[in-house]
């Protein structure tokens, strides 16, 4: 492989990372204006592990909306300003605003060659990088489409509690980075660190909270499609008898009992799954994923049946969530996958009693919430019977 090859390999690395980290469209990655450049990374607080940067949005408002991301990011971005950096060493063109995404021709006869910029299609279908996204991604991996890094992070959204590689990646970044990237959505408009870090006018920003609301709304498209895929699959893994547990799971095997008894259904398995699915979506599921399972009352207005429900204010409490209230919940569904994810947070719990020597207070709380969360996962055991 050649230094260019590998530089390519660097650069479409980073590229899907970022993307998909982000929900970014390709464009406002790699583009050599309005994509990432010198400058649009700030450490906000380092300890904390707080970074912003500015995305150019491409659709709708035009604009850099300043974001919070998370560690992974900030580490692919330093990467490639690194590698600026080193660039500039070369012909002092590193300053603010280069793009992240440019890089030299070499070549034996005349040395340092004329500048080019990176073209992701071309890297991610020929060549050693074309070797490279196999190794990676399987032998087809289709990055034709504007949508295909939004429409990924939707699905890391609802699957990043159950599929395996998802975890293992979680866990080799060595942050819960999935968890966070859901919630990096214009938030950082509502943190006083943003006023002061840019030093601009309230009316810029409330230009740039509208920006970043038409982003979200944007992406809220992705959300519904694969969250709306994940109920339907989740109804035909009852219907075909998968091992569930949760009380969702009567909801469907009823729905799918009366969608039978109908004189004129005599459809296959996927016309009944869709016949339930339409029917529980009529009635405003919609899928919300913990760490022990999903829940999936959404907006339903028969909030009173789920087990959160507080009688005095008349609100569901979601705040409340855990195996124990929601193994007992007509909403809840889990499975087997979701132990994981209780069993890795009880050694990290564990971990951190041993290593961290906590004050008297701090172990209290630490040593109830591990017994809860011992008895969450017996619960989820037991009913799954495993
Ligand atoms: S108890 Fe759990 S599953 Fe039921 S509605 Fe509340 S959060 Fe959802």
């Amino acid at each position: 492989m050649s230094l260019k090859d590998a530089i390519k390999c660097l650069m479409t690395a980073c590229t899907i990372l970022i993307a998909f980290m982000n929900a970014r469209r390709k464009g406002e990655i790699i583009h050599p204006h309005i994509g990432l450049q010198v400058g649009n990374l700030k450490t906000m607080d380092a300890s904390l592990e707080i970074f912003m940067v500015d995305f150019f949005l491409e659709k709708g408002p035009k604009k850099r909306v300043p974001y919070f991301v998370n560690s992974a990011t900030r580490d692919a971005i330093t990467v490639l300003d690194d590698l600026q950096r080193q660039f500039g060493r070369l012909d002092e063109s590193y300053c603010t605003g280069t793009s992240l995404f440019r890089y030299r021709h070499f070549n034996l006869e005349s040395g340092l060659g004329v500048w080019a910029k990176f073209d992701f299609y071309e890297a991610t279908r020929y060549g050693q990088d074309f070797s490279f996204m196999v190794e990676a991604l399987g032998a087809n991996p289709d990055f034709g489409g504007t949508r295909v890094f939004r429409r990924l992070h939707a699905v890391l959204h609802y699957y990043r509690y159950e599929n395996g590689d998802i975890q293992a990646l979680s866990r080799q970044l060595g942050h819960d980075v999935l968890g966070t990237t859901g919630k990096y959505i214009g938030d950082s408009l509502s943190r006083p660190e943003f006023q002061s870090v840019f030093d601009i006018s309230s009316s810029e920003v409330e230009a740039l909270k509208r920006a970043a609301i038409t982003d979200l709304n944007d992406l809220e498209k992705e959300f519904e499609e694969v969250g709306y895929e994940k109920l339907m699959e989740e109804i035909l893994i009852v219907l075909n008898g998968g091992l569930v547990s949760g009380g969702y799971q009567k909801i469907i095997k009823r729905l799918a009992l009366k969608v039978a008894g109908l004189a004129q259904f005599h459809g296959t398995m996927e016309e009944k799954a869709q016949a339930v699915f339409q029917a529980v979506k009529a009635r405003g599921h919609f899928p919300k994923v913990y760490k022990h399972g999903q829940c999936m009352v959404g907006g339903t207005v028969k909030v009173k049946s789920a087990k959160c429900h507080s009688h005095l204010d008349g609100r569901l409490h979601q705040e409340n969530a855990s195996p124990a209230v929601c193994g007992e919940c007509v909403y809840h569904q889990s499975k087997a996958a979701y132990i994981r994810n209780l069993t890795a947070d009880r050694e990290r719990m564990e971990r951190r009693l041993e290593e961290s020597c906590p004050g008297p207070f701090e172990r209290k709380r630490l040593e109830s919430d591990l017994e809860n969360l011992n008895l969450g996962i017996q619960l989820l055991r037991k009913r799954l019977g495993l």
